[in-house]
């Protein structure tokens, strides 16, 4: 059971994105009644920030968005929601960004591999446990034990791609 790219990996950049919000906020409530886990409001509050793009959001902006809506949280308690959100697989840390991205799919236990447009900053999401493997297994022949993968591709995605051609 070999799962590649979703198809909405890189949605069109002119879709209806009230769409992809409403849907992961929906997944990560339902995934944290099932596994009882605690969608506290500033949980909520900052997947949605995360999830206002496709493109990663740092830290500070996520502060800055708090901030703008009148509920400013003291950074550590953010920085608390940010990692609950990450330990659970609804927000993705891009490590070579500093920032986080929103997984519409925290139910599937996955490394993603990560592919980045330079042109528009939307980050879609290779998961291909295939790729894992066979890193996993190459590092083996040099007597390499994989901890934790971090594969962040770099690039231009189809929509950019196609705008660039038009
Ligand atoms: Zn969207
Ligand atoms: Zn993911
Ligand atoms: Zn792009």
């Amino acid at each position: 059971m070999t799962k590649s790219i979703s198809a909405n990996a890189f949605p069109a950049h002119e879709h209806d994105h009230t769409v992809c919000i409403a849907d992961a906020l929906d997944s990560a409530e339902q995934h944290c009644v099932a596994h009882q886990l605690r969608f506290t409001p500033l949980r909520r509050q900052v997947l949605e920030i995360v999830w206002s793009r496709h493109a990663p959001i740092g830290a500070y902006e996520i502060l800055d968005e708090l901030r703008n809506e009148s509920r400013a949280a003291a950074p550590p308690t953010v920085y608390r929601a940010l990692e609950f959100l990450v330990d659970h697989g609804f927000v993705h840390k891009i490590e070579s960004l500093n920032a986080f991205v929103g997984c519409d799919r925290p139910d599937s236990e996955h490394v993603g591999q990560f592919l980045i447009c330079g042109s528009c900053h939307q980050v879609g999401e290779l998961d291909d446990p295939e790729i894992a493997k066979l890193i996993a297994k190459k590092a083996k022949t040099v007597g390499f034990d994989v901890s934790h993968q971090t594969i962040e591709v770099r690039g231009v995605c189809s929509n950019c791609a196609g705008e660039n051609h038009a």
